[in-house]
């Protein structure tokens, strides 16, 4: 089997409801995927991260023919031949192994879950990512309800924990932290993300006025390039801090978990260079005694990409109730995720279901990559 051709969607939905967090604002959301197609008649799927606008150019130019006339069954050959390891757009490459194992797991009949040593588990347990800013809540108060009432919402659907974006002002954010805890009781799970908005100082402020809340883990108070100032946080707060969903190649989360700048690792599979750099940063992880948490935000294929990745992972320490993988499912608005796939994916009680057709197992609906599709930067590589 040949990869005989490619060609590269650049994606953009756009969005009812402006949201913000402490970067800036989404008013629609976006996704680069590639198909990759074959001298047999199959065709694999992947997304990659980065923007529309350059992103193909780059795969068409520097990735797609180092892929054409190769089989895409020696897939970890291909993951180290296009910079896996080191060095390159870990984000592209992301995107391209994963086509290469869908495409391997069709080949085979199996899902991908099956190519990368078998599945300890049929669902995956997901917590509810979404309490941002939204646009239309213009004073304090309502940006206040509007929180509490969308945390109820996940309790309802059965989600064991929630997310809530902070890193705008630390006496507000304090404020809202404290708020939403109240409204959704003692038992269910509440993270916080800052979204790297503060110095260490700033973080430990923040940190220290929400301890009180009982937060499941502090994320990114700090930019990942001051491992230093994440040191002093974890030092100085009495709540488990996460970061690394930013970071691609394994050295950079060998940095992260080796000099124990973090509690929890949170590496995203379209980010960090794709389903073998999931497998050895966990592997860094266990060996640390760091946990593993992956963050993923993208679209249906990102999500079903991760599902497969989770499905593989054992619990984690020995114990009557072993502490099982949990994985971020962004609940904000996003056509991409919802409308991607002929059969979305959807919750149930706080878990998700691994895909179990061969490869990622998922079938894109082609009126939607139709809908969505930014023509102008769409390519095609090869015959
Ligand atoms: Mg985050």
């Amino acid at each position: 089997m040949k990869i005989t051709r490619i060609t590269i969607h650049a994606l953009h939905a756009p969005i009812t409801n402006t949201f913000f967090y402490s970067q800036g604002y989404y008013p629609g959301r976006d996704a680069v995927l590639v198909e990759l197609h074959t001298d047999e008649g199959l065709a694999g799927w992947g997304q990659c991260s980065g923007a529309p606008t350059t992103t193909p150019a780059v795969i068409e130019c520097q990735y797609a023919p180092r892929l054409l006339g190769k089989d895409p069954r020696d897939w970890n050959v291909h993951w180290h031949a296009l910079g896996g390891l080191r060095g390159g757009h870990y984000g592209i490459v992301s995107g391209l192994e994963m086509a290469l194992l869908d495409l391997a797991g069709k080949a085979a009949g199996l899902p991908i879950y099956k190519l990368l040593g078998g599945a300890v588990r049929d669902r995956v347990k997901v917590y509810a990512t979404g309490l941002y800013k939204l646009e239309r809540w213009t004073s304090f108060e309502a940006w206040r309800e509007g929180l509490i009432e969308e945390a109820l919402g996940y309790r309802d659907e059965g989600f064991s924990l929630c997310k809530l974006k902070i890193g705008f002002v630390p006496v507000k954010d304090a404020q809202l932290v404290h708020a939403v805890r109240e409204a959704i009781g003692p038992e269910m799970g509440l993270a916080v993300d800052a979204n790297c908005a503060w110095d260490a100082a700033t973080a430990i402020q923040v940190g220290k006025a929400i301890e009180s809340a009982h937060i499941a883990w502090y994320e990114e108070p700090l930019p990942p390039t001051n491992l230093e100032g994440y040191r002093e946080v974890r030092r100085a707060v009495a709540i488990p801090v996460s970061g690394g969903e930013g970071l691609g190649g394994l050295y950079a989360f060998r940095d992260m978990i080796q000099t124990r700048s973090v509690d929890i690792i949170q590496p995203d599979i379209i980010i960090c260079g794709g389903f073998s750099a999931m497998q050895r940063i966990q592997v860094l992880a266990d060996a640390n005694h760091v946990r593993l948490l992956p963050h993923c935000w993208g679209s249906a294929l990102s999500l079903a990409a991760s599902l497969h990745f989770l499905a593989t992972i054992p619990d984690g320490a020995p114990s009557i109730t072993p502490t099982e993988p949990l994985l971020e499912f962004d609940r904000s608005d996003n056509p991409l995720r919802e409308n991607l796939l002929v059969e979305p994916l959807r919750q149930q009680g706080g878990y998700l279901p691994v895909p179990q057709g061969p490869g990622l197992g998922v079938e894109i609906d082609s009126d939607s990559l139709t809908r969505f599709r930014v023509a102008k930067v769409m390519a095609q590589v090869g015959g």
